[in-house]
């Protein structure tokens, strides 16, 4: 908890900080309040309908509790948001799920390069390893020779195992690989890194397509999960990408990284509010132990304590 909270020290800053700046020019509940809050939510990147919403449960709950002062105000804000994004929270399935059978579990990583879908798998291969689990990676960027270099760089820090190929090769090919090996010995789980060129999306949507084929004709079951990669700092170009990867390919969750360095932590809000799919996990810093299990309440409590 400690961790998460040092990594969130950023976007509570911009995110409090916003909220503070906002209040201190406080007059009125008056129609400019409620437009200047809007436009304030927007700022922080929660999305327009989420602000819409906060905006307008806040009228409802402004008239109930006859909140008149700064102090009544800001706390208000801050519980319809912890409501609006708790009572989501409540609902979606966080878990990471696994294989119902003794066949290894397999997660397929998606997201443009940059992302942080490398050094995702690199903090999840140290987590499974350390708690005993044998586990294989898949380096299915083939796209660029530092992506293979780079994972097989995370297999030996995190003593795991990695499957490789030359830069050019057919990703499908490797995870074909990666699969058949994983199998025959026994892996637990077996981690697939992808490359992620959304310039052309028919290219990505059948190079992903064909991996999940490849997948599927040896474990039926798998992948248990397709985990979409998003650079928080990015802003609502995170939420772009979601929706143009949600579109393409059957996302099971999200992962959010880079939320140390986002002074923008709404963006979390705004996609889980408008894609209905759930953050899985958290990346709060470069570092192999900055990955952390999504929690919403906490999450939105965090940005403004
Ligand atoms: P990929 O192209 O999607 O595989 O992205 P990489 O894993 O190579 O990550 C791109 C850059 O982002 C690297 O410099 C990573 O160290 C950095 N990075 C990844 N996750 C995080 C994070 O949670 N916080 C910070 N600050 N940097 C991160």
């Amino acid at each position: 908890v400690a961790e998460y909270d040092q990594g969130l020290a950023k976007s509570r800053t911009g995110f409090a900080a916003r909220l503070n700046r906002f209040l201190a020019n406080f007059r009125a509940v008056d129609e400019d309040f409620f437009e200047d809050l809007e436009e304030m939510l927007i700022e922080a990147d929660v999305g327009f309908e989420t602000a819409m919403q906060i905006s307008e449960q806040l009228r409802e709950e402004v008239k109930l509790q006859n909140a008149k002062s700064k102090k009544q105000i800001g706390q208000v804000i801050v519980e319809k948001m912890v409501d609006i994004y708790g009572e989501a929270g409540e609902q979606e399935d966080n878990s990471l799920h696994l294989s119902e059978n003794t066949d290894p579990t397999v997660y397929l990583f998606v997201g443009v390069n940059g992302a942080g879908k490398t050094t995702t798998i690199g903090k999840l291969a140290a987590r499974y390893h350390q708690a005993g689990q044998k586990v294989l990676l898949a380096a299915g960027d083939t796209f660029r020779a530092g992506a293979i270099e780079q994972l097989a760089e995370w297999a030996r820090r995190t003593n795991t195992d990695v499957v490789t190929s030359k830069a050019g090769a057919d990703p499908a090919s490797v995870v074909f690989e990666a699969v058949k090996k994983a199998k025959a010995e026994h892996y637990d789980i077996l981690l697939v890194d992808t490359a992620g060129r959304l310039q052309n999306n028919v290219n990505l949507m059948n190079e992903l397509a064909k991996i999940k084929r490849v997948i599927v004709r040896e474990l039926p079951s798998a992948p248990q999960e397709v985990l979409l990669v998003l650079d928080a700092s990015t802003g609502q170009n995170a939420l772009n990408q979601a929706k143009q990867f949600s579109q393409t390919t059957d996302v099971t969750g999200l992962i959010l990284t880079k939320l140390d360095g986002s002074s923008k932590g709404g963006i979390v809000i705004a996609i889980r509010n408008e894609l209905h799919l759930p953050v899985k996990l958290v990346g709060l810093g470069e570092k192999v132990t900055d990955l952390q299990d999504f929690d919403a309440a906490k999450f939105v409590y965090g940005l403004f304590k």
